[in-house]
């Protein structure tokens, strides 16, 4: 039998139910595989395996099939009692005193919890290398980044330590990893998963989501987090979607658009060769393959993404002043001086250059200019999406334009970093759930593409991922650089 550290989620659960294995036996495996594959990939900032034994001690008794499933958590979820640090020093050891409601969700279904994951600080980036902890690496390739920020969630499940995990996704943090790491990713639709515990970057954006190695799961595991929270102002209160999986679902009559203005934006031939593969494969599956026009998205979205991430940012990043939380300095003669030495030691240089911008961006004088104009496109963005969802079902286009990068190679020019967004963070202007989805390999390197959907019709989207997978095939566990 295959080692049950490379189970999935579903899988793990039944052989569990079944008696099949226990799951000291489960965890073992998965912490084994972990503990070898760590030295070259580098995903935890810290390792949880004394918490999670004590928690396997009263494994096996719910019926709830997360019950002794390992898992790992981006670490900026907060976790009562165990350091939480958004791989920030400014944070220093802190411990929160609350778990985000995702983590209790879990833990009181009885997911094991194996470890808090790198990312970039703050989930400030796209590589997972903006950490204080140091960069993880891509389990495909280790030298090349995972993706970010949150690459640490992603890397794990690609390299079997788990067989899912959560991240959060502001402006991409889900779907670029994923692709980049050959799993599944899903951005929820804006309010589905409540973000109480979860450290807030750009808070009008900042969305959690699972990563999978096959689209049941990410299903099971919003089964369970899709639910209203009264924690989360910003939280649905729609009855619970339906994520039941169907492994029969069809896409006959539905529509799936092409964006026009993207077809002209250069790709890597190995992603520019997988549209044109799935686009076949959703007409081969019955579907209507049409074209939508957005013409504000693809040449503001970019501008207007940063200028709210970065104000929202600086606004969120105000609360660390050295009082409040983790790091802080005992000799300093009086406040400002405190604040000073706190801040300037306590955060990284793309943090700090994101605060300066923010405070610029919103200062009084500059405000309407910048700030309330940048509200007021992301309107016109929504409103773009929601004409083009009248008359279609999904929109197919890539994640990123190239596979994994080098690790450095993106640093070197920030705002080339930026632009390679482009794909993604229009989705979280408008609050809409984007699917990151495997479609194969391009020699060792995964190859992701993204398909988005209206608001709240993320159960529809993930049976599209269904669809997909059956003809794409699942991932494979990736070598993680020890075979
Ligand atoms: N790369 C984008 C940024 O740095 C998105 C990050 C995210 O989704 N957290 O803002």
């Amino acid at each position: 039998m295959a080692e049950l550290y490379e189970l999935d989620l579903s899988s793990a659960s039944e052989g569990l139910k079944a008696g099949k294995f226990s799951p000291e036996e489960l965890f073992d495996s998965c912490w084994k595989r972990a503990q070898s594959c760590e030295k070259n990939i580098r995903a935890f900032i810290t390792e949880t395996e004394d918490f999670a034994r004590e928690q396997l001690k009263n494994s096996g008794k719910s019926s709830s099939i997360f019950d002794g499933i390992p898992t790992v958590l981006k670490d900026n979820l907060c976790t009562q009692g165990i350091r939480t640090t958004a791989a920030s020093k400014i944070l220093g050891n802190w411990r929160p005193p609350y778990d985000a409601t995702v983590w209790k969700l879990l833990r009181e279904s009885g997911a094991i919890l194996m470890g808090k994951v790198n990312m970039d600080e703050f989930a400030m980036g796209n590589t997972c290398g903006n950490s204080a902890f140091g960069a993880t690496r891509n389990p495909h390739d280790i030298s090349r980044v995972p993706g970010g920020s949150s690459g640490g969630s992603a890397a794990a499940v690609a390299a079997g330590y788990v067989p899912f995990s959560l991240g959060s996704d502001t402006g991409g943090s889900i779907r670029q990893p994923a692709s980049y790491c050959g799993i599944y990713g899903l951005k929820p639709t804006y309010g589905m998963v409540s973000r109480y515990g979860l450290i807030s970057y750009g808070s009008s954006l900042d969305q959690i989501g699972p990563f999978a190695r096959t689209v049941r799961d990410l299903q099971l595991v919003m089964q369970l987090l899709a639910q209203h929270d009264p924690m989360d102002s910003s939280s649905f209160r729609e009855k619970n979607p339906d994520f039941t999986h169907n492994p029969n679902v069809n896409l006959k009559g539905k529509r799936v658009a092409l964006v026009k203005e993207f077809q002209s934006f250069t790709l890597d031939a190995p992603i520019s060769d997988a549209m044109k593969h799935v686009e076949k494969i959703l007409e081969d599956e019955g579907a209507i393959i049409t074209e939508v026009s957005l013409p504000i998205i693809s040449k503001y979205a970019v501008a207007c993404y940063y200028a709210l991430a970065m104000s929202e940012a600086h606004t969120n990043l105000e609360r660390y002043d050295g009082v409040r939380y983790g790091y802080t300095v005992q000799d300093a003669k009086g406040i400002k001086e405190m604040f000073e030495r706190v801040r300037s030691y306590g955060f990284g240089s793309e943090v700090k250059s994101r605060i300066i911008a923010g405070t610029c961006l919103t200062e009084p004088s500059r405000c309407e200019e910048y700030y309330v104009a940048a509200t007021k496109v992301r309107t016109l963005i929504a409103q773009e999406f929601a004409r083009a969802f009248e008359n279609t079902d999904f929109i197919l286009q890539p994640v990123t334009p190239s596979l994994a990068p080098k690790i450095g190679e993106v640093d070197e020019d920030e705002m080339k970093g930026y632009e390679t967004d482009l794909y993604t963070l229009p989705v979280n202007l408008a609050g809409l759930p984007g699917l990151s989805f495997f479609t194969g390999y391009a020699g060792k390197l995964p190859v992701g593409l993204q398909l988005i959907g209206a608001r709240w019709s993320d159960p529809e989207l993930l049976n599209a991922g269904v669809v997909l997978e059956r003809r794409l095939g699942s991932p494979k566990i990736a070598d993680g650089g020890v075979e």
